[in-house]
């Protein structure tokens, strides 16, 4: 069996993702840097470091996913921390302003198959993922899976009207993160009597791709409390959302 803990991330080819394998990395973790195209994942690995390792995984294929579930078994026999990181926030071309996508996202005038695309990464996704890990989280002493999820997706905030984003409020990444939050706590509450916790967390708005670098915050800042979740102790919480400063309304 190997000795060290391992930690798979999905989407850490770059962003927060590739941040949260770095910072895990250094806790002493071997990291499986989960990627959808592999020559993205293997550079990724490379400037990790020699306890990283590239794992083909594009979140919306089954094949994939089970492909790589079966190296884990073979390779590692266990995983120790899942993190649920691989997202997207439209289908368009990249570079776009996040004003222009929440523009053309709005309710009145979103196209269902980008609703369905969006759906189809940030949530059925995570619930495929999860449901291939699960066998091996359950060979871990102390299984922890992290959903990255976004204040976007709180219902009590964009029902506050005191809410800073809720002009971005949108019928396809807002809602998907909502039902991420709802599919962080069905795992939790069936996992409830077992070793494994399932937290869900926002890292805030963060200079990435995801949002064409207009994000305010850092990729070491965002990966903050993924990586506190990832690191929680028999006595830490399940079935909770939060940002670094503490609990966020569901
Ligand atoms: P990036 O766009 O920088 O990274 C997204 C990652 O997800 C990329 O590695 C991308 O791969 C991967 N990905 C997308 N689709 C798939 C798929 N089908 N299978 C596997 N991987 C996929 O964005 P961020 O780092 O900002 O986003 C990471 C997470 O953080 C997301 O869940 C996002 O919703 C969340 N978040 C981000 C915020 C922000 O302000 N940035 C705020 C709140 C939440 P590829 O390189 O191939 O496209």
């Amino acid at each position: 069996m190997h000795d060290k803990r391992v930690a798979l991330i999905t989407g850490a080819n770059k962003g927060i993702g590739l941040q949260i394998a770095k910072d895990l990395a250094a806790h002493g973790f071997t990291v499986l840097v989960g990627a959808r195209d592999h020559e993205r994942g293997i550079a990724a690995a490379k400037a990790i470091g020699p306890d990283a390792r590239a794992v083909q995984l594009d979140v919306t294929s089954k094949s994939s996913i089970d492909a790589a579930a079966a190296r884990i078994r073979t390779e590692l026999g266990r995983l120790d921390v899942l993190v649920n990181n691989a997202g997207i926030s439209h289908t368009g071309k990249p570079g776009r302003s996040v004003a222009e996508v929440f523009q053309s996202t709005r309710p009145s005038v979103a196209s269902l198959d980008e609703v369905r695309a969006v759906f189809e990464t940030n949530v059925f996704g995570v619930i495929a993922v999860t449901q291939a890990m699960l066998p091996l989280l359950r060979e871990a002493p102390a299984g922890r899976i992290v959903n990255v999820s976004s204040g976007l997706g709180s219902l009590t905030l964009n029902a506050d009207p005191g809410f800073p984003y809720r002009g971005a409020s949108n019928v396809t990444y807002s809602p998907s993160k909502t039902a991420l939050n709802a599919v962080t706590l069905a795992f939790a509450l069936e996992l409830a009597s077992t070793r494994i916790k399932v937290n869900a967390v926002c890292p805030g708005f963060t200079a990435t791709d995801l949002n064409n670098f207009e994000g305010t915050r850092t990729v070491e800042q965002a990966a903050r409390e993924p990586v506190r979740l990832a690191l929680l102790d028999a006595n830490g919480p399940t079935g909770t959302f939060s940002n670094e400063d503490g609990p966020l309304p569901w």
